[in-house]
This record gives structure tokens, C-alpha cells and sequence, in this order.
């Protein structure tokens, strides 16, 4: 019984790798990509909202890629 349980918890705790990912983990990589697409350093600053460079959306995409 203890045995069973250790293996469930290493089953869970298993990273989820394959070639499929759910639609809402798709989509979530379209944004970003769309994202660092149009947010980039234009001057010092972003080209597309006009912050500092590098500005937030561009930081929270690319840690958003970084993340998958
Ligand atoms: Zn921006």
C-alpha cells in the first residue's frame, strides 16, 4: 500500500512533456509571441506602448515563453 502511493506521487509530480499542448497553452503562446513581436526596443524605448525599454508586456512575454 505504502508502494502505491509513492508511485502515484512521483506519477504527479512527473513534468508533462509531449507534442500536444492544450488549446489554452497555445493560445497563451500566440499572445506572447505577438507580444515580442510588437514590443520591441525602438530608442531606448518600446516602440509599441511607448515605456522604457525593456517594458513590461515585453518582460512578462518573454518570461512567459521562458516559463514553457
Ligand atoms: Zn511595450
Amino acid at each position: 500500500m505504502g508502494q502505491i502511493s509513492i508511485q502515484v506521487a512521483a506519477g504527479r509530480s512527473m513534468p508533462v512533456r509531449g507534442d500536444f499542448l492544450p488549446p489554452e497553452l497555445m493560445h497563451l503562446l500566440g499572445t506572447a509571441g505577438r507580444v515580442i513581436d510588437q514590443h520591441v526596443n525602438h530608442l531606448g524605448n518600446c516602440r509599441a506602448c511607448g515605456s522604457r525599454w525593456p517594458c513590461q508586456r515585453a518582460l512578462l512575454a518573454e518570461f512567459t515563453l521562458g516559463a514553457l
